[in-house]
């Protein structure tokens, strides 16, 4: 639990950041964030001289554990040749090229520095490409911080979008339609209406900023096929599933192909990165070949490129992929034993090394579903592992990510936590 010299400095914080922190989701640990002092392999230190197992990863990024030898190795070879130059350098095109490989082979690739600025890039790209104005999102999925994706469902029907956000004007706001996860028939209803003017449908393959929410099948491809019919540009946002549900994500995974792909988190081996990747034909229209602007003082800093290279290339052993994928096999499966031990009403949604657990009654197939899911009690489990020195994601609506660190002794230690977590939660 968050010790004395974490509650410290969370109090100075509150006088300089607003909520004390640089991002919402990091006050989201009660009663105060912990401090980290070091990370290494699958644990993080805190300040206060605890050790925690980390499934949270720096929410997705750190799927090679931290502090990987391979990608210090890089860094600091980097580091030896100064960080950044503001032209280009050899690395753009070796990362760069390992990128296409997997997603886009014979496309181009924009590298710029967040998640954020790859959505807003991508979408700004389908409309400079397709000449259209409205985008199609769907509600209880991500894409980051920028005005066209702040948008959330107006009503339980499909609408035109309502800001999430203040500060997000409602002209903004209404170009941006939304569609329920899952759910074709919602986006072909927008297309009927607007498809001659939707310039692109942007999905999260795996729903993973509401829980972990899987593709029904059939669900990508009905997008692939509406955004044909109707003559939009579908981008897979792969900010999260990129690299972690293998080389290829969940592109190659499910075997349905965006136009446009958008990347982040593992691409840059824990440093800032968004990478905007798709064919030629498209890409090209981006500034300085084409007209529609995108530029960066940061985009494609060395540094990002050798950590982004150096963990592709771990990734390329296939290890990582083993390692990750049993340790949250095993782990959800004991979680699902405990589920059925104590007759809790929950449910567990799972792909490959990422998985959530919903205090709900039947299944968790839409963001939805997930807002049913009782959230006392996982906030119960979160405290009550933290307790316990393991480390989970701090709210219902975010995914508990495995990595080639979790061993299978890490994954014993986090298995005793979770029976004596679970233990409580039945007891109160
Ligand atoms: N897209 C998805 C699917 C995400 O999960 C996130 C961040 N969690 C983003 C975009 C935004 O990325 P960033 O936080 O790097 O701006």
């Amino acid at each position: 639990m968050p010790g004395e010299q974490s509650k410290k400095l969370y109090e100075e914080a509150l006088n300089l950041f607003p909520g004390g922190v640089n991002s919402p989701i990091r006050a989201a640990v009660k009663p105060y964030p912990f401090y980290v002092a070091k990370a290494e392999g699958p644990y993080l230190y805190t300040v206060d001289g605890e050790r925690l197992i980390d499934y949270v990863l720096a929410y997705g990024p750190m799927f090679l554990g931290h502090k990987h030898p391979q990608v210090m190795e890089a860094v600091k070879k980097q580091l030896e040749n100064g960080w950044l130059y503001g032209t280009p350098g050899e690395l753009e095109i070796e990362l760069a090229k390992k990128i296409l490989k997997y997603y886009h082979p014979g496309g181009m690739v924009r590298f710029v520095n967040t998640g954020t600025e790859a959505t807003m890039a991508a979408i700004r790209l389908a409309r400079g490409y397709t000449g259209r104005k409205y985008i199609i999102k769907f509600n209880g999925c991500y894409h980051g911080a920028h005005d066209t994706v702040l948008v959330g469902a107006g009503s339980a029907a499909a609408e035109y979008g309502v800001p999430s956000s203040l500060g997000v004007p409602e002209e903004i706001a209404k170009l941006t339609l939304v569609a329920r996860y899952n759910d074709l028939e919602s986006v072909e209803r927008i297309m009927k209406r607007h498809g001659d003017q939707v310039a692109a449908i942007i999905v999260e393959p795996v729903a993973g900023n509401a829980g972990v929410i899987p593709p029904k099948p059939g669900f990508l491809k009905g997008l692939r096929e509406l955004a044909d019919r109707y003559g939009a540009l579908l981008i897979m946002d792969e900010v999260i599933t990129g690299f972690r549900l293998g080389l290829g994500g969940a592109q190659e995974y499910y075997g349905v192909r965006g136009d446009l792909t958008t990347l982040g988190k593992i691409v840059g081996g824990g440093f800032p990165i968004g990478v905007v990747a798709g064919p030629r034909e498209i890409m090209e229209k981006l500034t300085p070949s084409g007209k529609v602007f995108n530029a960066g003082t940061f985009n494609a800093h060395p540094v990002t490129m050798a950590a982004g290279l150096a963990t592709i290339e771990v990734l390329e052993t296939g290890e990582p992929y083993r390692v990750a994928r049993e340790a949250a096999s095993k782990l959800v499966k004991v979680v699902e034993d405990l589920i059925s031990r104590y007759d809790i009403k929950a449910t567990v949604n799972y792909v490959e090394n990422m998985f959530q657990v919903f205090f709900v009654d039947g299944e968790v197939a839409s963001p939805d579903d997930a807002m049913k899911s009782n959230r006392e009690l996982y906030n119960k489990l979160h405290m009550e592992l933290l307790k316990r020195g393991v480390f989970i994601a701090p709210s219902q609506m975010e995914a508990v990510f495995t990595s080639a660190a979790h061993s299978v002794e890490v994954v014993e230690e986090t298995i005793r936590a979770l029976e004596e977590a679970f233990k409580r939660l039945r007891e109160q």
